[in-house]
């Protein structure tokens, strides 16, 4: 069995940042992705153009050259896919961690869908993209309900409903109505959301004030059906035609995979994952947190661009205890 100083599960950003601070450190590291290399970042949006600027993005003082300021999802792409090479990180891909167990007080073993592994550390690091906050509604599990959104031209001349008011949902709004889509937005509160990127937000206002794109304020939709869509208004209950609903209402990181290691989560409604601010060590010893898995429900407080550092913490702090 291959045996590590660090195991890091998840090969996005954040692994990869933790794999080149494990490898500057000259420990015996690995990372195991289930996907593709920075896999959530494959999975966003074709056309999707991040908040943050490409310096920000960066990780192992790689410079990230991009056309305009903030980079597009293709550039990301190649950005991190350059590094990972470049750096030649010991990285498997398609592989997925499926249960860790503690076999004595300073060894993990570590078993994937591939092989098992045996790690004195390990680091998850494994976000938040892979499951979506349901709507709990009749009828979400019919095929035309989507929690993702990639490509805009499959809905052209459809009847779309796009639920949520965050980034995500303006530009799946945007995108498929320029497309030719006939949208209209379900919107729990009474504003487009506040942390909406600067420069789509006048967009996105001004469609929806010239009546381009509807929107329902102050509304939830209560049920999906094949043709039609059930949504609770001010004004009382709406039925609408419908061919596709865009839930795209924030994901959640797997609360189910933290329980299984045995990682403490606060109590309160965002159920953070508890870990040490200072090392990013959490009640069990020598497993680390990394990357936005560490927000719990609250996927808006870590990025990318803010949550690089844990990387240089964690490893400062394994190198310390070797
Ligand atoms: C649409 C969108 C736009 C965003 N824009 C920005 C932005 O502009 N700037 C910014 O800083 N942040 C942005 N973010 C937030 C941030 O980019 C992402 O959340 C980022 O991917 C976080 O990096 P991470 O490495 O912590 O997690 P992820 O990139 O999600 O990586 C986690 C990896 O772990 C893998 N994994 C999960 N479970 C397992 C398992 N059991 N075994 C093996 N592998 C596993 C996953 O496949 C995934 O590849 C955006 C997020 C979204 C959704």
């Amino acid at each position: 069995m291959s045996r590590y100083d660090v195991f890091i599960i998840g090969g996005g950003p954040i692994g990869l940042a933790c794999g080149i601070a494990a490898q500057k450190a000259n420990l015996n590291y690995i990372i195991v992705e289930k996907g593709c290399l920075v896999n959530s970042l494959y999975n966003y949006p074709v056309n999707m153009t991040f908040f943050s600027t490409s310096e920000r993005l960066e990780i192992g003082n790689v410079p990230f050259m991009s056309l305009n300021p903030k980079p597009k999802r293709a550039e990301a792409l190649e950005y991190y896919r350059r590094v990972a090479k470049d750096k030649q990180l010991n990285i498997h891909l398609f592989e997925k961690v499926e249960s860790v167990q503690r076999i004595d007080d300073k060894t993990y073993e570590i078993r994937t869908t591939k092989q098992n592994y045996i790690s004195t550390n390990i680091i998850v690091a494994t976000g938040f993209y892979d499951i979506p906050q349901l709507l709990h509604v009749p009828g979400e599990d019919l095929p035309k309900v989507k929690h993702y959104y990639d490509d805009p031209h499959y809905y052209a001349f459809q009847k779309v409903i796009v639920v949520g008011a965050s980034n995500s949902s303006v530009d799946a709004a945007l995108e498929t109505w320029r497309k030719g889509a006939e949208v209209t937005m379900v919107i729990r509160k009474d504003t487009i959301g506040k942390s909406v990127k600067y420069w789509v937000k006048p967009d996105i206002e001004n469609r929806i004030k010239e009546g381009s794109i509807k929107a329902c304020f102050n509304s939830n939709i209560t049920a999906v059906h094949e043709r039609t869509v059930d949504i609770q208004t001010p004004d009382g209950m709406v039925t609408l035609e419908n061919d596709f609903v865009l839930a795209l209402t924030g994901y959640h990181p797997d609360f189910n995979l933290l329980k299984s290691l045995h990682i403490t989560l606060s109590g309160d409604e965002k159920q953070c994952p508890l870990y040490d601010g200072e090392t990013m060590e959490t009640n069990q010893r020598g497993i680390y947190l990394a990357g936005v898995v560490c927000g719990g429900f609250d996927t808006h407080k870590l990025f990318i661009e803010n949550s690089r550092v844990h990387a240089e913490m964690i490893i400062s702090d394994i190198k310390k205890k070797i």
